[in-house]
């Protein structure tokens, strides 16, 4: 009681003795800068300023001067009690450490930047970063025993995501939290700098509109803006999620679909290739989810794209040498592995010829490598995510083999030259761990009875594994138990989904709440799970855990030890000499 008062007294007085908060500078403080990339410098000064009493200094020197621009100073901003102070599209050429400091009103506060440049010249032609979406560790070793075989301790042989020289730990914090979600933990990759939950390519300052934070350059950007490199995004994730549209986006909102298309049609990638084809569409055509009447299927076939739609017509336009493909291949998310392949649940009776993310990637390999010039290819295998959200264990892991064979793809075509840098990383983790083997001969019928831990844990027995890596049969009688470490209420069975991807939690009678999906209840030996997230959660969360990164090719020696995610931009920069 003595110490929880004192700790209130203590609060007291912090109250009343700060003063009205600090302006905000943009960047932030230890932010990383690519020399000559392109960023908005935006000031907030806390009240009302006038133009004359505000002072920006760059290395104690008029930051108006030092970029050769007029700042734009704008009081009361979209109705906020604070003071804008911007600079649109700078950029610093000189490498070293910079001092921003602000003054208005007598109080001054100061960032520091690092201004990072790259050696003249290339070490690698091509960059192929993989995205394992919420890939986590738990994920690779099930994949392992999954596709490999585990026995007596031992694998049947490597993943391609494992066999490579390099390794780091990667920390993935945003700004505002620490657990990040997709956006910026992908604006993070692609653009060096950290941000906020779900924004893309932005700072994330008091803006009332989501298109006017600060800017940061991506390396989509860089890339069209400085050199004639091609840029390759493939998902199996709707494009316009934000992964893929972290390749190009600058928003504070992910969700403005309508938004990152034209994103994607202003950085124009050479290649595309995912779900989400309703935001593609002027929405008087039946099917479209845009706003406005833009038909971005004929802008992006007026600037050149085949445009496709199947697996089939992907193979024919690499066949007949398109430089620009445009795939989109399903209203919402492509069907995952385990669908695609196997089970034809899902989507797969309406889209039944979708390529995975091994087709995309071959295929964008094969239309990238005309460029004399080298390509960036961002490869994303997302659903490992949606199904641990969803608490889908089995779709989870064939989702990471899939990943694995697309990897495979990618290291056949490096192994021919030498030139190509291959990163495979997940944006963030899940909070997954294995945690034994369900095993049906086991007496009992719940979970609790089914499951063998240490000594009990048997190895699974799950078909023989076909070409591809995937076992030809997952409702076998002993499984992994992947456990996910966070879940809404549910009901639980430990058995595989046949029928389709898990449903966890329905809404509830309380508006906002989910409750266990009754559906699930009714599966043999299911029992009620109680949650342990807010009652407003109806899948499982992410995890503020470190990822791994593996790399191989020229430029990935410099992943080692633990890594804030900033420095896979800072790895992919450098070794494509993109300082200017
Ligand atoms: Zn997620």
């Amino acid at each position: 009681m003595l110490a929880r008062s004192l700790f209130a007294t203590a609060l007291l007085s912090a109250v009343f003795t700060t003063p009205v908060a600090a302006q905000t500078i943009y960047p932030l403080d230890r932010a990383e800068i690519l020399a000559g990339s392109k960023f908005d410098l935006k000031v907030e000064f806390p009240g009302a300023v006038p133009a004359g009493d505000v002072k920006v200094t760059v290395d104690g020197k008029d930051a108006a001067e030092v970029f050769g621009m007029k700042p734009q100073i704008v009081e009361k901003e979209d109705g906020h009690d604070l003071t804008a102070y911007w600079l649109r599209g700078v950029s610093l050429a000189k490498a070293g450490k910079v001092k921003i400091e602000a003054t208005a009103a007598g109080k001054t506060a100061s960032v520091g930047w690092e201004v990072f440049d790259t050696p003249k010249g290339r070490v690698a032609k091509n960059v192929i970063l993989f995205i394992g979406d919420g890939f986590s560790i738990a994920h690779r070793t099930a994949a392992r025993i999954m596709s490999k075989g585990l026995h007596e301790g031992r694998y049947g042989g490597e993943l391609a995501v494992d066999d490579m020289p390099h390794m780091a730990l990667i920390s993935t914090a945003g700004t505002d939290s620490i657990v990040t979600d997709s956006a910026n933990a992908m604006s993070a990759y692609t653009t060096g700098h950290k941000s906020c939950v779900n924004a893309l390519g932005v700072y994330c300052a008091s803006n009332k509109n989501n298109l006017d934070h600060p800017k940061v350059e991506t390396i989509g950007d860089l890339l069209k803006r400085e050199t004639k490199m091609a840029v390759g995004v493939v998902t199996n994730s709707e494009i316009e999620d934000a992964t893929p549209a972290g390749v190009v986006a600058h928003t504070r909102k992910r969700a403005d679909f309508d938004d990152i298309v034209k994103m994607f049609y202003d950085v124009k990638p050479d290649v595309i290739m995912g779900g989400g084809s309703p935001h593609f569409l002027a929405k008087t055509t039946p099917g479209s989810k845009r706003k406005d009447d833009v038909d971005y299927l004929k802008k992006f076939e007026d600037a050149g794209y085949a445009f496709v739609t199947t697996k089939t017509e992907t193979e024919k336009a690499v066949a007949d040498g398109k430089t620009k493909i445009l795939g989109l291949y399903n209203t919402g998310n492509v069907d995952g592995a385990l669908d695609l392949k196997y089970l034809k649940k899902g989507t797969v009776s309406k889209f039944p010829d979708q390529p995975d993310v091994v087709d995309e990637t071959k295929a964008a390999i094969a239309t990238l490598s005309k460029n004399p010039d080298g390509f960036f290819l961002m490869v994303e295998s997302a659903r490992i995510d949606k199904y641990s959200h969803s608490l889908d264990p089995e779709r989870a892991i064939f989702d990471t083999i899939m990943l694995d064979d697309a990897v495979k793809a990618a290291k056949e075509f490096a192994a021919k030259n030498d030139d190509t840098m291959i990163i495979v990383v997940a944006d963030h983790a899940h909070p997954v761990s294995i945690i034994g083997t369900y095993d049906d001969d086991r007496p009992g019928q719940t979970p609790r009875e089914k499951l063998g831990t240490y000594a009990d844990a048997a190895e699974p027995n799950y078909g023989p594994v076909d070409a591809e890596g995937y076992p030809t049969d997952i409702d076998v009688s002993k499984r992994i138990a992947l456990n996910f470490g966070t879940t809404p209420d549910t009901c639980f069975n430990a058995k595989p989904f046949m029928d389709g991807e898990n449903v966890p939690a329905v809404a509830g009678a309380t508006k906002g709440t989910y409750v266990e999906n009754p559906k699930n209840c009714e599966r043999p030996g299911a029992v009620h799970v109680t949650g342990n997230l807010p009652f407003d959660a109806s899948s499982g969360v992410h995890s503020g855990d470190d990822v791994v990164l593996t790399a191989m090719g020229p430029g990935s020696e410099v992943f080692h030890g633990r890594l804030d995610n900033t420095r896979v931009f800072r790895a992919m920069v450098t070794a494509l000499g993109l300082a200017k």
